[in-house]
């Protein structure tokens, strides 16, 4: 972290109380805005990261973790809802990056009063930053948040969009055509061999996906029963999980956890792409240009994994959701990334940093803007 980030987090003029909440602005350089949020009664803390809202209001999980310390939370924040800005910038969704944390000492410390207070804290935001699950925060829990604010979205209710997985899943199915049409100049998927690496609950709906489409499986996961049985209803290879990035195929999918692309596994892959729908599968930013160099078409995470965003998306919009006009949306990503591919390699850059460009442009051009107000038909 550097100096500057340091120096500004122990500025306390830009400490605010409201009620028996602190809201710390950790004035971050390039963020919108970034808020150390306390509230002893009920031992929270959290940060509210918003990265850039020119398209429309900041929008991003909430991630309840443990971690080994403050700044790990922090940089797991910012990070986080940077690449929410761009995810939702390449999507066109008309809402701004974000993504909040509660820090929690043990997962088993979540309880129904942390959470409604987190809520609260959500709510005299006003509506800058909506919140949705994430990773240790279900719907269920995201039910509890909103029962202190309407700024959420992916409720399991009636008149919102419930959990994303599906549709996550069908954006990188849609990923994985798009990166075959680049490969081989046709998105069949017959007896292309796909390694999923996670069977959860995006994996284990792609495996579907691709196993009536024809494709060749090779799966693993850390719970390797589980990978057996999947193996077993689907004709498919399971593979231990610290093989599964080595197996010969077409298409590594890690859709388990980040930092699957690192020093260490990045030698060993035997594929002719990566696309998969975990978040952050570069350990670094130059994994992206050592797999250029080693001829990998890498398909950016946040591209291929939008599913789930464009979907939660919807339901803010005044018509209300309905998921056939979240699957239309979500069939672009094949367009989408094509079109990275090709300024990839008409500028002789990583695909990775090809996305990015092509996010940045749309922020500052405006592309995708929200032009009407966001409706949460959840709260009427
Ligand atoms: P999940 O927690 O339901 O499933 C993850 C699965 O991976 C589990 O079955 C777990 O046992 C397995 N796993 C963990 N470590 C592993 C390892 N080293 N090797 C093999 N398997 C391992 O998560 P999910 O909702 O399916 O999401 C998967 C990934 O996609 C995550 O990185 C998530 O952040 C990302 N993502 C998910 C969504 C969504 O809609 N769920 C949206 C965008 C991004």
């Amino acid at each position: 972290m550097s100096t500057q980030i340091q120096k500004n987090i122990t500025n306390k003029k830009n400490v605010k109380k409201y009620l028996d909440f602190t809201f710390e602005n950790l004035q971050i350089e390039g963020y919108e805005a970034v808020y150390k949020i306390t509230n002893e009664k009920e031992n929270l803390l959290a940060i509210i990261s918003m990265h850039d809202v020119t398209l429309g209001t900041a929008l991003g999980g909430t991630r309840i973790k443990s971690y080994k310390s403050f700044n790990d939370a922090l940089t797991d924040a910012l990070r986080l809802s940077k690449g929410m800005s761009y995810k939702a910038a390449i999507s066109e969704v008309g809402l701004g990056g974000g993504k909040s944390v509660i820090i929690v000492d043990d997962i088993k410390d979540k309880n129904e009063n942390l959470l409604k207070a987190f809520g609260k804290a959500v709510d005299l935001l006003e509506g800058k930053y909506i919140c949705a699950e994430d990773m240790g925060c279900t719907p269920q829990d995201v039910e509890h948040i909103h029962e202190n604010t309407k700024y959420v979205v992916g409720l399991p209710t009636e008149k919102s969009s419930g959990n994303p997985s599906r549709f996550t899943s069908y954006g990188v199915v849609q990923g994985i055509k798009a990166t075959l049409k680049k490969l081989f100049g046709t998105s069949n998927l017959k007896n292309r061999k796909i390694a999923i690496q996670g069977l959860g609950s995006v994996g284990e709906l792609l495996i579907e996906h691709l196993f009536w489409a024809g494709a060749d499986l090779i799966v693993s996961d850390i719970d390797m029963q589980k990978a057996k049985s999947f193996a077993s209803i689907y004709g498919a290879i399971a593979v231990e999980p610290e093989a599964i990035h080595k197996v010969e195929c077409d298409i590594f999918t890690p859709c388990a956890i980040g930092g699957t692309i690192n020093d260490e596994t990045i030698d060993e892959l035997n594929c002719k792409a990566v696309c998969g729908a975990a978040n952050n599968q570069l350990l670094e930013d130059r994994h992206a240009d050592i797999l250029k160099d080693k001829n990998i078409l890498y398909a950016p995470d946040f591209v291929v994994n939008a599913g789930g965003l464009i979907n939660v998306s919807t339901e803010l919009e005044k018509d209300g959701y309905h998921p056939k006009k979240a699957k239309e949306k979500i069939y672009k990503i094949y367009n989408e990334l094509l079109e990275i591919y090709k300024i990839a390699e008409e500028n002789n850059i990583s695909t990775n940093k090809a996305a990015i460009k092509l996010a940045q442009f749309k922020m500052k051009s405006g592309i995708g803007r929200r032009k009407d107000k966001l409706y949460f038909h959840h709260s009427e």
